[in-house]
């Protein structure tokens, strides 16, 4: 009743005007739907479930939304709050609340804008309460078998596999053509078309899935319009990016603008490069120091032995310690279920009083009443290796008496794996054991002890130091708690040597961390070159490497590069480069990115065709890193050709 009611009054406030010019955009609320329109074409959601209806001249299309949840999918639910509608002389928006099932609302705003003949669609899918991982596309009811996109010399023209699902390649448009005209489109991510005859277009978000923290969105926006030809959805494109229309933006204006604390250390943000090293006690000798870990300014590794310490604090790198607290050992059950207690365990510092095998409270209870097994130990041969329940004060204190231990041998700092969210305990229910506070969740209680072990690590000195790792992707709201959070497989994964991120969804972390950035957090890559195929594989480092400068993150490759005896000249010259402190932000020329600093230039050539590009260098010679040659510039001016899908690194020489 309440609801009818709301949306009645809003029609009154905003009916529109009769007989109005086309050009002015217009946007009416009825019971059932808001609307918006503009040049004889309109768009409107639906209020009972978040369907979208586009009317253009030549035929009506349909968009419908699918959101993850669980093992099936969620659809809107009838929205609770009136439509918010906005107009002025040049814009008319309306923006609407549903309810999603997962204590999560879908958000979407239309909007249209005087001379730009399209309507546009941002939706947000808004996590309320809990961090956790989404995804959703848009699927329409276009199902043209070829599509036409932007070519250098006008639009060109594909036809898509009927027999399979098909990724589109990102473009600034699409049309896809039908019986009259076509559609196009103006999407911010990936476009595909699902397979068959009567296979349909779809829309991914930006990122396609992520992590998403609460108050935080997946967000995905695009524009439609019904068009003539391919050359006329080119030109409403033009139109729309000159009007810089919001919804075209990779980063959006209401993403959580979180606390971020206290600034990372100089000698962190400084640092550009760092590395993994996770071998025993026996493997950090002095000429593993000497030939490798020296060049760098830190390393994480996971031994907690004080002479690897010491040499490492000797050739001036400092180190962190590797800890895990969502999952730990039940070293009885690994031996008895078949398993062996792994080195790490036993080297790891401190590790009887963690032992699961004395603290079955510890142990978190899944929904079935049962020890909750770790899903990653269970298909890696640790049959022992158990979730635990954060809420129990005797965990908490023993993961902060690692830390402690760690601090006063003189680590600088620890890594801490497993930080996003982890599953939940039932413990209570079943008469397992307590929670102090049951109206938290285990990853609220797990909050508190990572907030509780940045607290402690800086107790021992501001320049000591946390990095967290999510595994999924940075979350904004951690970073109070952390110095560093990390980009595990980006945007190469261990799996294979294709890239896990498209260039949309790379600029999209980029520009979603540069507050982050700006406030002296540092995301930290993590790519890992052991897939990439030998011909490609100086060209995909160098694109990691320069993605990584160019957004202010650093880089680490965990050693893969070094480990192929073809790339490990390379690795060491890589490991060694320090280009310094950025001088003004990053720069386009054409498609490529490039970015000034102390010591030379990074330089991102994202498309996946070869360029030549002119950039200003100075006058000094380059050191081409990567390719043993020096570049001198000409005129403060150098010419460049990049590989597809490659970054180069010069540096000035000394
Ligand atoms: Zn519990």
């Amino acid at each position: 009743m309440t609801r009818v009611l709301l949306c009645l009054a809003a029609i009154a406030a905003v009916s529109p005007a009769l007989g109005a010019d086309p050009n002015t955009p217009t946007v009416t609320l009825t019971p059932e739907a808001a609307t918006v329109a503009i040049a004889g074409q309109k768009l409107s959601a639906a209020l009972a479930d978040g369907k979208l209806t586009l009317e253009t001249p030549a035929r009506p299309y349909h968009l419908t939304v699918s959101i993850l949840h669980g093992d099936g999918w969620a659809t809107p639910e009838r929205c609770t709050r009136q439509p918010r509608p906005r107009r002025s002389r040049d814009a008319a928006q309306v923006s609407i609340t549903y309810p999603v099932a997962g204590e999560r609302e879908f958000v979407v705003e239309l909007a249209a804008y005087r001379g730009v003949p399209a309507l546009f669609v941002t939706s947000r899918l808004v996590h309320r309460k809990h961090a956790a991982g989404d995804y959703y596309y848009w699927s329409t009811d276009a199902t043209s078998e070829r599509y036409a996109f932007p070519g250098e010399g006008g639009p060109r023209e594909a036809t898509v596999d009927l027999a399979q699902w098909t990724t589109l390649p990102h473009h600034d448009w699409l049309f896809l053509p039908g019986d009259q005209g076509g559609l196009a489109v103006l999407p911010t991510n990936m476009a595909g078309r699902a397979p068959g005859a009567e296979g349909s277009f779809y829309l991914h978000a930006l990122p396609r899935s992520t992590l998403v923290g609460p108050g935080d969105a997946l967000r995905a926006s695009f524009g439609l319009a019904g068009v003539e030809s391919a050359a006329a959805a080119a030109k409403v494109s033009a139109q729309a990016r000159r009007r810089r229309v919001p919804a075209l933006a990779l980063v959006s204006r209401e993403a959580a603008k979180p606390d971020y604390g206290p600034p990372a250390p100089d000698w962190v943000r400084n640092a550009g490069v760092y590395n993994l090293y996770y071998r025993p006690a026996a493997q950090w000798t002095d000429d593993v120091v000497q030939e490798r870990l020296r060049h760098l300014p830190f390393i994480v590794g996971s031994t907690p032995d004080k002479a690897a310490l010491e040499r490492c604090h000797r050739a001036r790198v400092r180190l962190l310690h590797y800890v895990i607290y969502t999952c730990l050992l039940d070293t009885a059950m690994q031996v008895r279920e078949g398993g062996t207690v792994y080195s790490e365990w036993l080297e790891s510092i401190d590790h009887e009083r963690r032992d699961l095998k004395d603290h079955p409270d510890w142990v978190c209870i899944g929904p079935d009443g049962k020890v909750q097994k770790d899903a990653w130990g269970q298909s890696h041969g640790h049959p022992g290796l158990l979730n635990t329940c954060l809420h129990q004060p005797g965990l908490q204190e023993a993961a902060l008496r690692q830390v402690r231990l760690l601090m006063e041998m003189g680590f600088d700092g620890v890594f801490v794996d497993l930080a996003g969210p982890t599953v939940e305990c039932y413990g209570p229910k079943f008469g397992k054991h307590t929670h102090p506070d049951p109206t938290k969740t285990n990853t609220e209680a797990y909050a508190e002890l990572l907030a509780r072990i940045y607290q402690t690590v800086k107790r021992y000195g501001r320049d000591r130091v946390v990095m967290q790792n999510t595994c999924t992707g940075v979350l904004p709201g951690q970073w109070r708690w952390c110095d560093m959070q990390m980009l595990e497989a980006f945007p190469f994964g261990s799996e294979s040597g294709e890239m896990t991120a498209t260039w949309p969804e790379l600029q999209w972390a980029g520009l979603r961390h540069a507050e982050a950035v700006k406030h002296g957090k540092l995301p930290v890559l993590l790519p890992y070159l052991s897939k990439v195929p030998e011909a490609r594989v100086r060209e995909a480092s160098l694109f990691s490497f320069a993605y990584a400068h160019l957004y202010g993150f650093l880089w680490a490759d965990a050693f893969t590069l070094h480990d192929r005896p073809e790339a490990r000249a390379f690795a060491m010259e890589l490991y060694r480069v320090r280009l310094g402190k950025p001088k003004g932000a990053p720069r386009t020329s054409g498609t490529t990115l490039y970015r000034a600093f102390e010591n030379g230039l990074a330089l991102l050539n994202p498309s996946k065709q070869p360029v030549t590009v002119q950039v200003p260098a100075g006058r000094a010679p380059l050191a081409d890193v990567g390719y043993g040659r020096a570049l001198t510039p000409s005129g403060g001016t150098l010419t460049l050709e990049l590989a597809p899908e490659s970054g180069r690194v010069l540096l000035r020489k000394p």
